[in-house]
């Protein structure tokens, strides 16, 4: 595996473990059909409780049945994930920094007991509900509304979830693009809570089988097919107060998860820019054409030259990212750079790769061009390519392009 400037000779023997542990799961249990999965828009869904039996999901949480592994340790996880396929990332990713560490960081002790377990072995399937089809880059737009209610009497209610004492919310809106909302037991929604001053957006655990919720699955992707996307449709669901997270308000709730996932997604499209240049690379030794295999040509080994250097560039970044935050000291800022960088050199790199494998290049039976249609969603979301260009703009002058 590319390692050019030796940057696995560091790795603690927990960090080798989980690396190895990792990319075996990934060679035996995900390379083998993924290119099927891709092919018919479906996820592999035996594989939810078994990253769950290897700690796959939010295992940089310790207590809760969780292993607290660092934040390299943790990266080198999602590098292993996306090598396989940015679906196989995004899964952990969601379940992992997007609901698990919201209900760790945020949540009541009651939460926390309640989910942490159940989203740790795979039990149970969160999503994030932030996005809605009006507002995209820019979330704080959000329409989606809570609304404090007395709670109903035990005949009035309907539905399976448990019941509770005290207030209710009563909560209206839609949400879309949500990765897993279709399978999920509950949606974390970010939503105005209309009842209070200001309207501040709080996060709400809404399990997906109260009344009230749908989640239609979007089916007509050209990429990420390996991954299941939905909306969440909300017509007056009512959610206890004691589903509601206690320790954050406004934006800066969902956006400090953001950059959890957003610091999985710089190292795990490291690990697939790696896999469609290990793929290229293998293909070029052994494709003959012109009476031997392509890789004598100068105008081949350019191009690995180039993919080899960025792959590697991509890397350092990853790795400086993790140095950073355990010590306590990443900024949101260089979270964005790293995206911005590595998600658009693993879209290149992709290319160049699929495009030294000819006509080949073109199918599921390599993956360099599924790895190139997954980094267009890649590309897009935790904040586009453009919106993170903007934050660095912002950090480097001071001076806002957008609000
Ligand atoms: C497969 C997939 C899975 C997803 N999973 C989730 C999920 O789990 N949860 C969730 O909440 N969301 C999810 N998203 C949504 C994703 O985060 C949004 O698609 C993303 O934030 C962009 O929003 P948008 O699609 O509405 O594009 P828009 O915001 O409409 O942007 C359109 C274009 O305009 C550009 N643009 C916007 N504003 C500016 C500006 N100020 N200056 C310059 N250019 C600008 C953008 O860069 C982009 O190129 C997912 C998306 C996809 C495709």
């Amino acid at each position: 595996m590319l390692d050019y400037l030796g940057l696995e000779a560091d790795l603690t023997t927990e960090e080798r473990m989980i690396r190895d542990e990792a990319r075996r799961f990934v060679d035996e249990e995900v390379k083998p059909d993924v290119g099927d999965h891709f092919e018919a828009g479906t996820f592999p869904m035996d594989l939810i409780p078994k990253m769950g039996e290897l700690g796959f999901y939010a295992p940089t949480i310790d207590g809760y049945g969780l292993p607290g592994v660092g934040d390299r340790a943790y990266g080198i996880l999602m590098q292993e994930l996306e090598a396989g396929d940015s679906g196989l990332r995004s899964m952990a990713s969601v379940q992992g920094a997007l609901v698990m560490y919201p209900i760790h960081a945020f949540g009541s002790e009651e939460q926390k007991e309640r989910w942490l377990p159940a989203l740790g072995t795979g039990e149970a399937v969160g999503c994030f509900g932030l996005t809605e089809p009006e507002h995209g880059s820019n979330p704080s737009g959000m329409q989606t509304r809570a609304e404090k209610s007395e709670a109903q009497s035990a005949s009035e209610r309907s539905g399976t979830a448990a019941e509770k004492d005290g207030d209710e919310y009563v909560l209206n809106g839609s949400k879309t693009w949500i990765t897993n909302s279709p399978i999920a037991d509950v949606a974390l929604v970010w939503a105005r809570d209309i009842s209070a001053e200001e309207s501040p957006v709080r996060g709400f655990l809404v399990e997906t089988d109260r009344d009230g919720v749908t989640t239609d699955e979007i089916h007509d992707k050209l990429s990420m097919r390996a991954s299941i996307t939905g909306g969440i449709g909300l017509d007056d669901v009512r959610v206890p107060e004691a589903d509601v997270l206690p320790g954050v308000e406004g934006m800066k709730g969902p956006l400090s998860c953001l950059t959890q996932a957003r610091y999985g997604i710089s190292w795990g499209v490291v690990g697939a820019a790696r896999d469609a240049f290990e793929t290229a690379l293998s293909y070029a030794k052994e494709r003959d054409q012109f009476g031997g295999p392509i890789a004598r040509f100068q105008l081949q080994q350019d191009k690995l030259a180039e993919m080899a250097t960025k792959i590697t560039n991509g890397q350092l970044m990853a790795y400086r990212l993790a140095e950073l935050k355990e010590r306590g000291e990443l900024r949101n800022q260089q979270v964005s750079m790293a995206k911005r960088h590595n998600v658009r050199m693993a879209r290149q790199v992709s290319r160049t790769a699929r495009e030294m494998l000819g006509g080949n290049g073109i199918t599921t039976d390599y993956s360099p061009m599924r790895h190139l249609a997954n980094m267009e969603t890649v590309y897009t979301y935790e904040g586009t390519h453009d919106i993170h260009t903007l934050v660095l703009g912002a950090d480097l002058t001071g001076i806002a392009a957008f609000e």
